[in-house]
């Protein structure tokens, strides 16, 4: 009995992981520095990390459970995601310990419209008046999404189209527009270089269906596209280091790295692991999404 009641309880705690986010999916242990920072959102004292540099030209200025990524050019900065409340400073500081003038940014991607990464944009237009990027259908569900805050939202700038790209001097990154997350959900194709050897970074700008059966469906087919454009892609760029359960020790990789060692972020399986991860992930939300359809028809988009 007591086998068949921890069995219970292992799959009780499987199916509260589906429905609340905040449980943690990586099967770190709920007192890991992992699993703190992402759960404890409200803690300043944890979330606001030292921003590190994890190739020659990209980054890290995000907090503990949201991302936010500097990528330096010979002509300026680009910044991807902007963070929110209480941290929408936190990248500027960033950038100015860093060694960089915030006022050098040229390009903020958002890498799609959730609060969490487009709060802070407009405070970092005011400053350095960066361009803002961000997929057409995002610009428009931003002014209509819910913001219990009172966030201050940006103005609507550059809407991306797929295949479009940006360039600040010699640099130039692909903008894949793969929705299912938000509408238009930004994928980011960039190259990254480790003392001067390059290497194809992509970020998936958000990598988990939104409601209902359309948006699965069309997170579907966006993993799809990507599992097409993978061949190649050596670095996983995340939005939200919990999305990568290795992001904090691989930053301590990169911290004590000798000369010699592999770089902790180049990990081409990684990605395509992920990918058929995700891919599993879409198709079982889009049964699911049908299901619901089936059961009470009418009450889904
Ligand atoms: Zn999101």
């Amino acid at each position: 009995m007591r086998t068949n009641t921890w069995a219970l309880a292992v799959a009780v705690a499987g199916l509260l992981g589906t429905v609340l986010p905040r449980v943690d999916a990586a099967g770190q242990a709920p007192d890991s520095r992992a699993a703190r920072l992402r759960t404890q959102t409200d803690n300043l004292a944890l979330q606001n990390v030292a921003p590190f540099k994890v190739f020659d030209n990209l980054y890290y200025v995000g907090v503990g459970y949201v991302g936010s990524w500097l990528i330096t050019t010979n002509q300026g900065l680009i910044l991807i995601d902007t963070l929110e409340g209480a941290y929408t400073e936190h990248p500027i500081e960033g950038i100015r310990k860093l060694g960089f003038d915030p006022r050098n940014i040229k390009y903020v991607i958002l890498t799609h419209y959730h609060l969490d990464h487009t709060a802070g944009a407009a405070r970092i237009q005011e400053l350095s008046g960066a361009r803002l990027a961000m997929g057409d259908a995002d610009w428009d569900a931003l002014t209509r999404a819910p913001n219990p805050k009172g966030e201050r939202l940006p103005h609507r700038d550059i809407a991306v189209k797929d295949g479009d790209t940006i360039t600040v001097g010699s640099t130039t990154l692909t903008l894949h527009v793969i929705g299912g997350h938000t509408p238009a959900t930004l994928g980011v194709d960039f190259t990254v270089y480790d003392a001067g050897k390059p290497y194809r970074a992509f970020m998936f700008g958000g990598a988990a269906p939104g409601p209902g059966r359309q948006a699965a469906e069309q997170f579907l087919a966006s993993v799809n596209r990507v599992e097409q454009m993978q061949d190649g892609v050596q670095v996983r760029i995340v939005t939200h280091p919990w999305m990568d359960p290795e992001f904090w020790e691989r930053a301590d990789r990169l911290a004590s790295r000798k000369p010699g060692d592999a770089h902790p972020f180049v990990a081409p399986d990684v990605f395509r692991a992920w990918i058929a991860e995700l891919k599993a992930t879409a198709a079982t939300r889009l049964d699911e999404a049908k299901a619901r359809e089936a059961a009470s028809p009418g009450s889904q988009p």
